[in-house]
């Protein structure tokens, strides 16, 4: 692993690496299909079946075969969903059938019953020129031995469908990373309260829950910390032994206030980076202990809720074995974007304009939330760069 002198700002590539190098991976559980959502696999899934398990009608219409279709079918007998096919298909000859029943022996097509008339006492016509087969054959979605799913893959609704089809109802998944949320500063007050002149809401602390929740992960806030080391020290002491992962918001900043990573590196926290060249989000504290993991983020709600998203969500999925992958738009730049200041990635919030292309909102930097309210995403202008030329194919973050 790198090693950074202390207090120096380091790039994000390095900082992700160093952060990811030292995930854990936690235990394991099984639970029911029905609480399986947004949880990351731990197992393989092979299936017991085939997927379909028989050759199976994907339409309304009469079996028959392919080579009688000019001809009158005679009807021998209906076959509905959920019973088995009594009669094979000779020449001449059809059964009745519905969507997702059995295709009878002797049957290679199911002509829909839309293309079809009466020709007389039970018997019908096809009034088309051709068909599809419209048969979904035996397996040929999923074999039975087939491996429809791997450790690692986070569980979406359409996971869900594939573990009940294999008849998996008792998935084996990650454990959730817990993550204690403490908001540090003196000027907070709750949300639930109206800050006087010189106070804040705490919006981090909610905002953070938010993420960590939307990260799968199970989120517990502490609440406000006064910037005092008592105060917390004592909110950390119990966030850490109630917690896979801390997140502090606030106090890692150079002001004569922020106290966090002295009272992290005083409780055992070996801190590992302290800056990280990235606008907004620069002092970023991670540290690592052999209980608890914790991310000091600076106080500015665009600033955690950044560095969260780069950071801390990542990490999160990878304690649970999943490999995240941010959504990603490319789309055509619609105006020039430059700046003065080059030496870290610089995140500005954008939109997607009407005919297509990625455009600047109004944003006044890390404090003003709302401007995330208006954007489709997030856009990168990398460290080194001085602006982005007007068309250029750019990456947005959704968020
Ligand atoms: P700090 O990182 O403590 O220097 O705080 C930077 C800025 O973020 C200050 O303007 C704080 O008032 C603001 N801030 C800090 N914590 C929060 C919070 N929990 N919710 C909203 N804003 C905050
Ligand atoms: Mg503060």
């Amino acid at each position: 692993m790198k090693n950074f002198r202390k207090n120096t700002m380091i790039a994000f590539d390095d900082a992700f690496e160093i952060m990811m190098g030292s995930a854990r991976r936690l235990d394991m559980e099984r639970v029911g299909i029905e609480h399986a959502l947004n949880r990351v696999l731990a197992e393989k899934i092979i299936s017991d079946i085939d997927v379909p398990p028989f050759n199976k009608s994907a339409m309304d219409g009469y079996a028959c075969r392919r080579a009688d279709l000019a001809n009158e079918l005679t009807i021998i007998e209906t076959i509905p969903a959920g019973l088995p096919a009594k009669k094979a298909i000779g020449q001449n000859q059809c059964a009745k059938i519905m969507t997702g029943a059995v295709v009878p022996e002797g049957a290679d097509c199911v002509i829909m019953v839309e293309y079809t008339e009466s020709a007389g006492d039970n018997k019908i016509r096809f009034t088309s020129k051709d068909t599809e087969d419209n048969i979904c054959l035996k397996g040929e979605d999923i074999n039975k031995g087939d491996v429809v799913l791997r450790a690692g893959c986070k569980i979406a609704a359409q996971h869900i469908a594939v573990l009940a089809n294999c008849g998996c109802v008792e998935p084996l998944v990650s454990l959730q990373p817990r993550v204690g949320i403490i908001a540090t500063g003196d000027e907070l007050v709750e949300p639930g309260q109206k800050p006087s002149a010189c106070q804040i809401r705490n919006s981090n602390g909610f905002q953070l829950a938010a993420q960590v929740t939307n990260a799968a992960a199970i989120a517990t806030n502490y609440g406000i910390a006064v910037d005092t080391e008592e105060d917390i020290e004592a909110k950390l002491t119990k966030a850490i032994a109630e917690n896979d992962v801390v997140i502090l918001s606030g106090g890692v900043s150079v002001g004569d206030y922020d106290l966090v990573r002295e009272i992290l590196e005083k409780n055992n926290i070996k801190l590992l980076f302290e800056k990280v060249a990235v606008k907004p989000g620069r002092p970023m504290v991670f540290g690592v202990s052999d209980e608890v993991f914790c991310f000091g983020l600076p106080g500015n709600p665009v600033s955690t809720f950044v560095m969260f998203e780069l950071l801390v969500k990542p990490f999160l999925f990878k304690m649970m074995g999943h490999d995240f992958k941010h959504v990603v738009a490319y789309r055509q730049l619609e105006k020039t974007i430059a700046r003065k200041k080059t030496e870290r990635d610089s995140w500005l919030p954008v939109v997607f304009t009407k005919n297509g292309k990625v455009a600047k909102i109004e944003y006044h930097g890390s404090a003003h939330i709302n401007a995330l309210c208006k954007a489709d995403g997030l856009l990168c202008i990398p460290a080194g760069a001085a602006e982005i030329k007007e068309g250029t194919t750019v990456a947005v973050r959704q968020i």
